[in-house]
């Protein structure tokens, strides 16, 4: 249901205005489709992932947005129950999705996407975790500048978008979960990357979207995080007292 709705604001608003047409059309010959060739997921396997009129193949991602927006939502509310945090986890969640699709779709992280979700997400967080506002906007600002160093440092590859990105994920993660964010997304972009060319997908020196990297990643700081960082320090604990000993 929801996953639908961001499959098509991800492919619409990089095109024209906010959801200009009211009815949802194939992309290749403008059929306006029908409620049973809307059903989430079902309608994708129900036409053998082609459209009922041109025959033309329609994309994996629509059923795999759709069934992982379903996963993250009921994810989010067996980690926080009804609270503002499950609340804040939705909205972020949401965000992350649409990025994710016009980010695989045109490489491109939409500015006027980031721009809405702010400040719902700001003050989500501020409520919800009762720390000062200066600190919600410093793991924006450590976000922005790790990437603007990291682009700086590795020479293109990742874009503006990029590092805007992870500004708004600071804001809700905080700078311990950015710092974990762009391990766990550096880690899975090299093994996904690797793949990809081993299986001749994608060429060497090809850019990929970076952002569905990002994205994973910080949804796993989001829920795991703590416990991560936690793990993370008590290993080099017990190693340290190991060899001290
Ligand atoms: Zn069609």
């Amino acid at each position: 249901m929801f996953g639908s709705f961001f499959n098509v604001v991800g492919i619409r608003v990089p095109l024209r205005g906010f959801l200009q047409h009211t009815r949802s059309i194939c992309p290749h010959c403008l059929h306006t489709l029908s409620w049973y060739e809307l059903i989430p997921v079902l309608s994708y396997f129900l036409q053998l992932a082609k459209c009922r009129q041109c025959s033309q193949p329609i994309s994996p991602l629509y059923p795999i947005v759709e069934c992982s927006t379903a996963i993250l939502f009921t994810v989010s509310f067996h980690h926080f129950g009804l609270s503002g945090s499950f609340l804040l986890s939705l909205l972020f969640t949401s965000l992350l999705m649409i990025i994710i699709v016009t980010d695989l779709y045109y490489m491109l992280i939409p500015d006027k996407i980031l721009l809405l979700f702010t400040p719902f997400l700001f003050l989500l967080r501020l409520i919800e975790t009762s720390i000062p506002w200066y600190e919600v906007l410093f793991g924006g600002l450590f976000g922005l500048v790790s990437l603007a160093i990291i682009i700086l440092l590795s020479g293109g590859g990742i874009g503006a978008g990029d590092m805007k990105l992870i500004g708004v994920m600071g804001i809700v993660i905080g700078w311990q979960g950015v710092l974990l964010t762009l391990c766990i997304a550096a880690l899975l972009g090299v093994v996904v990357g690797y793949c990809l060319i081993m299986a001749k997908v994608t060429r060497r020196q090809q850019p990929i979207p970076f952002a569905p990297f990002l994205a994973v990643a910080a949804l796993i700081s989001l829920f795991w995080g703590e416990d991560i960082i936690q793990t993370y320090f008590t290993l080099w604990k017990s190693a340290f007292l190991f060899f001290c000993r």
